[in-house]
């Protein structure tokens, strides 16, 4: 085979000896490409020894060759994700949720954060609404003009603001002074189409994505800052407070009606067009959930009862895990290289961030354990961390072409290893579906633990024999929100094709995975309709 025949070249001093030949346009860890190689064999019509030494090195192809099958087929086998394992960990996820619950700190790994969200948006909210969303370089401000059942989001408008670098690292005052000017340039721009109620003061939903730890559905304490942003003296004050102090220095009239995470207004977002929406998740660069849960069901809530009787729990459920997770040694050496090493596991494992860098990791083993790609010199490329985003690796998934032509593209633009073969090109293309094939299938095991954790299925909750069983409800809506799973589709098919293996073929049915489009943003600003002062929805 190819690739144990250029494997073998490297492996074997003796077969290179009599047939290499450096090209200066060939990169170093090129130069002995067994390609080049075998085209120098043909032109210098090699003598008879050689042909000998040749053979040899056929015997040795063969032996790298099997070498990287075994490593692939090992990888494989770590990687895998059987149905009674999939099971295992639905039950493992519902199991700690419950934890999670009972009391604060009970779950090691999920938060289960109350969010004092109680009432979701119906539909029938009316009026003129804003949303402000930080939560990366980025911010963004919304308006949408609700016109109740009939009419639903008669108009909306946002603008996206980069943050400048220096105010990710100054003063909280500086930031929000700068966020509170362009709130105000947006809300003076405020044209037809929009009509505030008079007498009313304007409202806004502020979509935080930092760790914080709320206070009420409009207060929350900054825990720490993530994403690049490190403003010290903003920690353990409450944001919104700040915010709104500097929206009063710049005199205008606006109020925060609710302070949420980006999970959270998805599944607004989502609840807004169906009233089946019961969960959210994100797979974007990050993973998290979050659900509607009964409060009775949330023993650590030690505030007043919703009047729904309900609550909206933020699960960060990136830090989930358990023994079942499939782990290999890809996932501990990400893990360990990490800036957070220990925790998120799950993240690390179904997400954005980490899917292309699993990828890289598995390829510099096998270049490295078995020349997959002509050793012993290796891309320098190939052993950056971080190199290939998981865009390419959707990518090199789609490439359905007869030869991998767009895989053979990527690991020269992205690695610089050129004139790969085929069966090089294959085996990473067997590497991606394998690692996005065990994220996706893990990301639906966790959306099942939560479907059984609020009950979406009638019957026995145990796992053992069968599936989950039927549903109670016509239909459960999952919103769902994020960069990964809305851009790598077979992402999509194996994680739809996991939660139809685990459930009854009736409540398969019954769960609907719905891409909301700026979920997040909308969803906000719906949030803070369902929490306005002048409720009369
Ligand atoms: P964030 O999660 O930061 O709010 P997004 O929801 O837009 O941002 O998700 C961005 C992430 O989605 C990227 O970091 C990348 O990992 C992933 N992504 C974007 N495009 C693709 C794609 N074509 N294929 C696979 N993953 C993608
Ligand atoms: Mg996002």
């Amino acid at each position: 085979m190819a690739i144990g025949s250029r494997a073998v070249s490297y492996a074997n001093p003796a077969c290179v000896k009599s047939v290499v030949v450096r090209s200066q346009s060939v990169p170093r860890w090129r130069a002995l490409s067994s390609q080049s190689i075998a085209r120098q064999q043909q032109q210098q019509n090699l003598t008879k020894t050689k042909k000998q030494k040749s053979s040899k090195c056929s015997n040795h192809s063969s032996t790298a060759a099997a070498q990287i099958h075994l490593l692939l087929s090992q990888f494989r086998q770590a990687s895998a994700t059987p149905l009674h394992r999939l099971r295992q960990l639905a039950d493992a996820m519902t199991a700690e949720m419950h934890s999670g619950l009972m009391s604060e700190g009970g779950s090691e790994q999920l938060k289960m954060l109350p969010t004092y969200v109680e009432n979701l948006p119906h539909g029938d909210e009316e009026g003129l609404f804003y949303a402000v969303d930080l939560g990366g370089t980025n911010f963004r401000v919304l308006r949408v003009q609700l016109g109740g059942k009939e009419k639903r989001i008669v108009k909306q408008e946002y603008q996206e603001v980069a943050i400048p670098p220096e105010l990710m690292q100054g003063t909280s005052k500086e930031l929000f002074d700068f966020i509170a000017k362009k709130l105000a340039s947006f809300v003076a721009r405020e044209g037809e189409g929009f009509e505030a109620h008079s007498g009313h003061v304007r409202e806004l939903g502020f979509a935080f994505s930092f760790p914080v730890l709320q206070t009420s559905v409009k207060s929350g304490i900054l825990v720490h800052w993530t994403k690049g942003f490190k403003i010290n003296d903003a920690i353990g004050k409450d944001i919104v407070a700040a915010f709104e102090e500097a929206i009063g220095r710049k005199g205008d009239h606006i109020r925060v009606a609710a302070l949420v995470n980006d999970t959270v207004g998805t599944l607004a977002g989502g609840r807004y067009w169906n009233e089946d929406t019961m969960l959210s998740v994100i797979l974007g660069t990050g993973t998290n959930a979050c659900y509607v849960e009964r409060v009775d069901a949330v023993p650590k809530w030690r505030g007043a009862p919703p009047k729904s009787g309900e609550m909206i729990i933020n699960m960060e459920w990136g830090n989930f895990r358990s023994p079942y997770l499939p782990r290999t040694f890809a996932d501990e050496e990400v893990d360990i290289d990490s800036v957070n090493p220990g925790d998120q596991w799950f993240e690390k494992m179904i997400s954005g961030m980490y899917l292309g860098e699993i990828v890289r990791c598995v390829l510099a083993k096998f270049a490295q354990e078995a020349a997959l790609f002509g050793g012993p010199i290796i891309s320098p490329k190939l052993l950056e961390p971080f190199s290939l985003g998981t865009p390419y690796v959707s990518k090199i998934h789609s490439d359905e072409s007869a030869d991998l032509t767009e895989v053979a593209k990527i690991l020269e633009d992205v690695f610089e290893i050129r004139r790969t073969t085929f069966q090089e090109r294959k085996i990473v293309h067997d590497i991606c579906d394998i690692i996005a094939e065990r994220g996706a299938r893990l990301a639906a095991a966790g959306i099942v633990g939560i479907l059984n954790k609020i009950g979406r299925f009638h019957g026995p909750t145990t796992t053992t024999n069968g599936s989950y069983l039927s549903s109670r409800r016509s239909k459960t809506v999952v919103a769902m929100d994020g960069g990964l799973y809305e851009h790598y589709t077979q992402y999509q098919v194996y994680m739809r094709a996991a939660i139809d293996e685990m459930l009854s073929e009736t409540a398969a049915q019954s769960v609907v995975i719905e891409l909301s489009k700026d979920g997040s943003g909308i969803g906000t600003a719906l949030l803070a309709a369902s929490h306005s002062q002048y409720h009369r929805f």
